[in-house]
């Protein structure tokens, strides 16, 4: 500091260097870059010998093999391109040209042209040429079914062969994965297990799928599908089974090192051991088992084919989460040197000049959610491991200078973790006080410490927590707890001075015997003195343990992750680098390590189980995925590659102010407007408990033990209150597009519906219900005799399989995005409606979604502009505050603040427009209903009219003209119900139809 100066006057603290300084920033990333390629080196190879891997196994490699090394991918960078430009008049000659090799395609030269017709840049004027900058996210918004898919596939190819390219197209997945609450509640290990392979062999093939399409439209192309290689070979064997030879053909692959066994097990097909070979004479060394080794035959094994065709690719195709977490595992060579691995976004960066983006809000989303990592702490009696055990385990490599420093933080890491789930699992400590407990929250069961410091603020300092806490108020309270800094400089205010050494000597550990019971006791008496009155003081007391004890086992971890990330090469567990990784050290996305709220979120969860057992969890959240991907062309193609690409990003949601996960912080680049009037319709579809006057079925905000029977009784009266009369008269004015869609939030609730429509439809195969797992009913829902049971991968194809379906019935995340239910032979969406039974839950409080939620809240605060300094202080000032009216946030949708309702209500429009968007593939208008009359009751402020209208009036007026431009109709049809005055109430009951031949056409 320069003299005289005040210490607390200072805001900037700007180094002076005596150095140019971007001489100095260049000199600095030159020695950063030697010392990561330095470090980076591939791993040495294997030759002839005797060679260990797994537990007892040996090989025996023959002479001559590895001697020259494992030759690296070469991996060019390829030239900046200041700007790639799609002139309209080259799209639709390519489109044209298409039609004429294909027939079938005949209506796609249309498509395109209305596309173009209808596609405004910001200035609202017609488009002529789509220009993609480099380093910039180019946004088209447009509606679903009115071409972007015919835009993608025709422009990778055009840009390919104009010499544009190469070109990666990214496309989303197939469906999203269900909520961790979906997973608690009904599945178990193997079914979680089942159900990520699925979704992963769906995505993999979804990308294979678009490949094969491209290479035959295209045969002069060299296209290569990359996908995640997760279970190659277990694919593999499942197309053989299945007789899909071509499939089988393009999966299949031999491991050498399978002829050269000559001890022990056989190598097992899926996890081969590339690069860990160890010396089979060292394996029993007192200095350890010797460094791993790669496989001689890496450079060329059948396993790594793809990524050795990608390398000279015209066109490759990825999805979003390839793309954000693949990697390339074998040795590259970049412009800079050889390295033993780098990841698939560098890849993609280096070889690709231009990437096409399908969904990007959505990659978005996947980034928020791919900045979480999750491992076991401690476990008591679910036969699962700890990654703190297996650390332990594993320590035995390390020299005593090593293990010195890693024992004390370790083992206080155990201790507080394994202590803390016993004391949860007998009930003497709880993350779930019974004022938090409401049926309308996530139920993730995270808990961030920190979370009820605003209840206690309010119940211990009486402070008022309706208005700005003041900060030295603040500050003071956090001094009351073992994990403040600098202890002595800190000492907490004197009146808390008792509680405060009572917190200390919970988690100390220092006792011979068990603190908590006497420690509890002592609490509970210093709350007393305190003046807290004694209803309070039991809920209070534990509120006060859980944060010093998860706050103290929080600053364990760090210090863990500290000591862990400071260990060299050579004293790397594989535990410990796991480790290190899930607590962030190795960052899934170092190019912006933290969002703006500068460091890594860390939250705990507890899971019991039905013998007295459990696992207490930890999640580590990172990364800024909002600015990532705004930034893909830019700040990350910089980082990865060292120069910026062109991104041209397609969605049907990708500006949507509010929306968390799914709004990217850029305006569209162009629009299309839904302009046609009436294509959109929402309404009130709610339905009355009773035939004789109005007393509608709520589901949302029930307690959870009355819903199954609600459900039953909504899905009766769904079907004889509304679906018959709808379902009848699409029979005679639209035959082929008679099939509404009934979403829910969870399976169970799916089958639950299908069973009350069942219980009062006249044929029951009328009815399909998406279940997970091939004819097998969510647990403890029985079937419905007659239904049809399917798996979501089989809902594309239900016209053609079961025609005679009229009522699908399935969780809402499973198909809002990305499914096509078609009209054979048409390019017509064969839903008519979309009928929503139960309000989506309030995801505020998921890990993910909090982290998006304070991301969105920093990176809207702050405007890039001539003081970069203020921009991040006014970002992480935002991010903090959200951090912390999260954190004191009731989980109940009706207790949330005004704000925060509108956040969630935010996220669930665009999940509904995305959902609408199914039923409109061909520019086919849909009826989009809300059934649970949780959207319209009024009592608690949560109905969706009221949000609706603040949502919209507390938008900038730039906003809503943003939003007018970009969903037109759509939005209309939201604001149209949100002005509704209209009584929603059905008066007139129509008789439900005896048999099946009434619903015919007359
Ligand atoms: S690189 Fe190929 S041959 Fe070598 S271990 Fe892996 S799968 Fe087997």
């Amino acid at each position: 500091m320069p003299e005289g100066t005040e210490r607390s006057k200072a805001q900037y603290l700007l180094v002076a260097h005596a150095q140019q300084p971007l001489t100095l920033a260049r000199g600095l990333l030159r020695e950063a870059e030697e010392i990561y390629y330095r470090s980076r080196g591939p791993q040495p190879v294997a030759t002839a010998g005797k060679w260990a891997f797994g537990k007892d196994s040996v090989v025996t490699i023959p002479d001559g093999e590895g001697e020259d090394g494992v030759t690296p991918l070469r991996v060019r960078t390829a030239p900046y391109r200041e700007e790639v430009v799609l002139s309209r008049r080259r799209m639709l000659r390519a489109v044209g040209r298409h039609v004429a090799a294909n027939a079938r395609n005949s209506w796609k030269p249309g498509l395109m042209g209305r596309f173009f017709g209808r596609l405004l840049d910001l200035d609202d004027r017609k488009v002529t040429r789509l220009r993609m900058p480099a380093g910039k996210v180019t946004v088209v918004n447009a509606p679903t079914g009115v071409g972007k898919s015919v835009l993608l596939r025709a422009a990778a190819p055009l840009l390919a062969q104009n010499r544009a390219g190469p070109v990666a197209v990214v496309v989303g997945q197939i469906h999203e994965s269900l909520s961790n609450t979906e997973h608690m509640r009904e599945t178990e290990g193997e079914l979680t297990r089942h159900a990520l392979d699925e979704q992963i062999r769906q995505d993999d093939d979804h990308v294979r799928k678009t490949a094969a399409e491209f290479a035959l439209a295209h045969p002069t192309l060299k296209v290569v599908p990359l996908v995640s290689g997760y279970r190659l070979a277990e694919q593999a064997g499942r197309a053989l089974v299945q007789g899909r030879e071509q499939r089988f053909e393009e999966l299949a692959y031999g491991c050498d090192l399978s002829t050269w066994l000559t001890d022990g097990e056989p190598v097992r097909r899926g996890a081969e051991p590339c690069l860990s070979l160890r010396p089979a004479d060292a394996a029993d060394d007192r200095e350890g088992p010797g460094p791993a080794h790669a496989c001689p035959r890496l450079g060329v094994c059948g396993k790594y084919a793809l990524i050795r065709e990608a390398v000279d690719a015209d066109v490759i195709v990825t999805n979003h989460h390839n793309l954000l977490g693949g990697s390339v595992p074998v040795p590259v060579e970049t412009d800079k040197g050889v390295l033993d691995r780098i990841s698939l976004l560098e890849f993609v960066m280096r070889r690709y000049p231009v990437l096409l983006v399908d969904e990007v809000d959505r990659m978005q989303q996947s980034w928020c959610e791919m900045g979480t990592d999750e491992f076991t702490l401690a476990s008591r009696g679910t036969h699962r491991s700890s990654l703190l055990v297996e650390v332990d385990r594993q320590r035995e490599v390390l020299d005593a200078a090593s293990d010195r420093r890693l024992v004390p933080v370790l083992f206080k890491a155990r201790s507080l973790g394994e202590q803390f789930l016993n004391y949860v699992l007998e009930g003497d400590l709880w993350l779930d006080p019974a004022e938090h407990d409401d049926d309308d929250r996530l139920n993730s069961g995270w808990h961030v410490p920190g979370a009820w410091d605003r209840w206690l603020l309010d119940k211990l300092l009486h402070v008022d927590i309706t208005q700005p806490i003041d900060p030295d108020v603040y500050r003071d309270f956090r001094k009351i707890f073992p994990d403040r800094k600098k202890k002595k400089r800190n000492p907490p205010p004197p009146r808390y001075a008792h509680l405060a050494a009572l917190l200390e000597k919970a988690v100390s550990r220092d006792e011979s015997h068990d603190a908590l019971p006497p420690v509890k006791t002592q609490i509970d008496r210093a709350l007393a003195k305190l003046g807290v009155p004694g209803h309070e003081r039991r809920e209070i007391t534990n509120a006060l343990l859980v944060r010093a004890w998860l706050g103290s086992l929080r600053q364990s971890l760090r210090h863990l992750k500290a000591v862990l990330a400071g260990m060299g090469r050579r004293e790397q567990m594989t535990a410990g680098r796991d480790l290190a990784k899930a607590l962030g050290t190795f960052n899934r996305n170092p190019a912006l390590p933290f969002g703006p709220l500068g460091y890594q979120l860390i939250g705990f969860k507890v899971e019991k189980d039905q013998h007295g057992g459990g696992r207490l969890s930890v999640q580590a959240l990172s990364g800024d995925p909002h600015t990532s991907t705004v930034q893909l062309g830019g700040t990350i193609a910089l980082a990865t590659a060292g120069v910026e690409r062109s991104i041209l990003a397609l969605s049907a949601t990708a500006y949507f102010p509010g929306a968390a996960k799914e709004h990217l912080h850029t305006l569209p680049a162009y629009v299309m407007t839904d302009a046609t009037p009436g294509s959109v319709t929402a309404r009130a579809g709610n339905v009355s408990e009773t035939p004789n006057g109005w007393n509608p079925i709520a589901i949302g905000g029930q307690d959870q033990a009355s819903k199954p029977a609600r459900l039953l009784d909504l899905g009766a009266r769904l079907w004889t209150d509304r679906l018959s009369e709808h379902l009848r008269y699409l029979e005679n004015h639209e035959r082929d597009r008679a099939r509404a869609m009934v979403v829910s939030n969870a399976y169970s609730q799916a089958m639950v519906l299908a069973a009350g429509i069942a219980s009062v439809i006249p044929d029951p195969s009328w009815i399909a219900v998406v279940v997970k797992k091939k004819n097998t009913p969510p647990g403890g829902v029985a079937p419905p005799q007659g239904v049809v049971m399917i798996t979501v991968d089989q809902l594309e194809d239900l016209p053609f399989t079961h025609p005679n379906v009229k009522v699908i019935c399935a969780p809402m995340r499973l198909v809002a995005r990305a499914l096509n239910i078609l009209v054979p032979g048409t390019d017509r969406s064969a839903l008519a409606s979309v009928w929503v039974a139960t309000r989506p839950p309030a995801d505020l409080h998921s890990p993910t979604s909090m982290y998006a939620s304070i991301g969105a809240a920093g990176i809207a605060a702050g405007r890039a502009g001539p003081d970069p300094a203020r921009m991040l202080a006014d970002q992480s000032r935002a991010a903090h505050k959200r951090l912390y009216q999260l954190l004191s946030a009731s989980p109940m949708l009706s207790r949330l603040p005004k704000f925060l309702k509108i956040e969630v209500l935010a996220g669930i429009l665009v999940d509904m427009i995305q959902l609408a968007g199914r039923a409109r593939r061909g520019g086919t208008p849909v009826q989009l209903y809300l059934v649970d009359n949780a959207f319209f009751a009024t009592h608690f402020g949560t109905d969706y009219p009221s949000l609706l209208r603040a949502y919209y009036d507390q938008l900038t007026e730039h906003q809503q003209h943003h939003l007018r431009r970009t969903y037109g109709s759509t939005l209309t049809a939201w604001l149209d119900l949100a002005h509704s005055t209209d009584q929603p109430h059905l008066v007139h009951v129509p008789l439900p139809r005896a048999s099946a031949a009434e619903y015919e056409r007359p």
